[in-house]
């Protein structure tokens, strides 16, 4: 090796020590091409470059020795970042910390038994100086693939987490665009109506900034929606679970039609009991003391029995009506006859009905009004109605009042049954014509009934093509109308 060099050849040399050190894939690759070129510069027994902890990281032999003193050197070298040579062994060892900005990454050791000219110790100098601000960008290069791929790792954690969600999980940005979702978003059907709510409610929370929950029925299935505002990069997002509740609603429904039957059949019993006691006690008093009753008495007694057993046959009658509407069994006789005779007649007979519970029953219409329509049927109905409204009066009210009418509208007739009664609330007025339900409990109403009269009463206008609806305001009363097609 010449004691010299040229300033053509130190070009030379650090130009291909950076085209090396560019190409290096990873630090071992550019430790190892500063290990040759230092070869190429000095005769060397050995070269090695230690960590940043000052052990062996690479180097052209097993057969190093660092022995005390030089070990002390090394220290020294890298603690002031200044190269340094010390002699082993009758070795001279040149000792150059790879250094970037005020951080020692390794060493590089070299040692040759001719001591190299000032230039050529320079020129390592600058070399292990290139060294490690390369090494330094490599290694941190080495560490950002590692986050990389531990984010990556992370990310597929989290989605695998994601997706053993049963519910639908799906991230939207302020755009309402999906960033983030679940397999089972992904695979699901989202039809239109399901979309909408999904993206009504995303808007919502970006808006409120406040946790949204939602419910849509779609194509069938229930679903329930709740929306949190996440943030994310300075953005507000919006993370959606979207669970399918289908078989819960269903549950509650049974649920609540079991709750329903069992009052229905305690009411059912009840309403039973009370004319069959009636009928027991009197029958009771006739057996027991029949030659000791004068004929007045005995009249009485078997009015009553009479009474009770025409109220037990129309419950009966109910039931199975209401057992007939179950089973899309019941049917119409239809003939030709006078509505408002009907009307008049139905009135007659509840006079005495009326009397008892204080109720004024008054019917305001006069005029003949021909239907085609099942007379029996469209009797019923003015009996429930009529009855409901007598049943359901106000106790603080004394001028207690039940109104019938029926006019012609085009060419249906419209019946109208008022009264002056408890009323209805507005959430239960859709409700009263569902099957067994009752304002109230139907065990602690002091009011008879079954909560089926207005479900038979509904299916027989119906069945007729006509309509029934309401008006009520609590404590002031109820109007209840019926619409009737007046031909066939
Ligand atoms: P019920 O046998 O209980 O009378 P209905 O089916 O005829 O059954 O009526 C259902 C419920 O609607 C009643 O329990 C009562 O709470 C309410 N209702 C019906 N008609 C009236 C009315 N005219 N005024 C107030 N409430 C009424």
């Amino acid at each position: 090796m010449a004691l010299q060099m040229s300033s053509n050849r130190v070009y030379t040399f650090i130009s291909s020590f950076i085209r090396e050190s560019s190409n290096a894939k990873d630090p071992e690759a550019l430790l190892l091409s500063l290990i040759k070129i230092v070869q190429k510069l000095v005769n060397c027994k050995w070269v090695a470059i230690l960590d940043k902890n000052l052990m062996v990281r690479k180097s052209d032999t097993d057969d190093i020795s660092i022995e005390e003193n030089l070990h002390q050197m090394i220290k020294w070298s890298a603690e002031k970042m200044s190269p340094t040579s010390v002699i082993q062994d009758d070795l001279t060892v040149l000792i150059f910390p790879l250094v970037k900005t005020d951080r020692v990454l390794g060493v590089l050791l070299a040692a040759t038994d001719e001591e190299p000219v000032f230039e050529i110790f320079e020129l390592i100098r600058t070399l292990a100086f290139l060294s490690g601000v390369v090494l330094e960008n490599l290694e941190l290069y080495q560490s950002l693939e590692k986050q990389h791929a531990i984010v990556e790792e992370t990310m597929n954690y989290m989605q695998q987490i994601f997706n053993s969600f049963p519910q639908m999980v799906v991230v939207l940005n302020s755009q309402l665009n999906a960033v983030f979702a679940n397999l089972q978003y992904l695979e699901h059907e989202r039809e239109s109506k399901l979309v909408e709510t999904i993206q009504k409610t995303a808007s919502a929370v970006l808006t409120t900034g406040v946790r949204q929950v939602n419910e849509v029925e779609s194509q069938g299935i229930f679903y329930s929606l709740i929306a949190e505002r996440v943030e994310y990069e300075g953005q507000s997002q919006v993370l959606i679970s979207i669970t399918d509740v289908t078989n819960t609603k269903e549950l509650e429904r049974l649920k609540a039609i079991d709750k329903l039957k069992t009052d229905f059949v305690a009411s059912v019993s009840h309403e039973l009991r009370t004319p069959l006691a009636a009928i027991k006690a009197y029958s009771e008093t006739l057996l027991a003391s029949l030659s000791d009753l004068d004929k007045d008495t005995l009249n009485d007694f078997l009015q009553i029995v009479y009474k009770e057993s025409l109220h037990l046959e129309s419950l009966l009658d109910e039931l199975l009506d209401f057992a007939k509407i179950e089973q899309r069994a019941l049917t119409l006789e239809k003939t030709e006859f006078d509505l408002t005779e009907l009307i008049k007649e139905v009135t007659q007979s509840m006079v005495e009905f009326a009397r008892s519970k204080n109720v004024q029953l008054e019917c305001e219409t006069n005029e003949p009004i021909v239907i085609f329509a099942d007379r029996k049927r469209i009797r019923q109905v003015l009996i429930n109605l009529l009855s409901n409204g007598i049943k359901y009066c106000r106790e603080d009210a004394d001028d207690r009042f039940v109104k019938v009418s029926a006019k012609i509208d085009n060419k249906s007739v419209i019946i109208s049954v008022s009264d002056n009664g408890v009323g209805i609330p507005q959430e239960y007025q859709q409700k009263v014509f569902e099957k067994f339900f009752r304002v109230g409990s139907a065990l602690d109403y002091r009011v008879e009934g079954a909560g089926i009269g207005l479900t038979i009463t509904k299916e027989i206008v119906e069945l007729h093509g006509g309509k029934i609806w309401l008006q009520s305001t609590v404590n002031e009363g109820s109007v209840f109308y019926v619409q009737l097609p007046v031909g066939e």
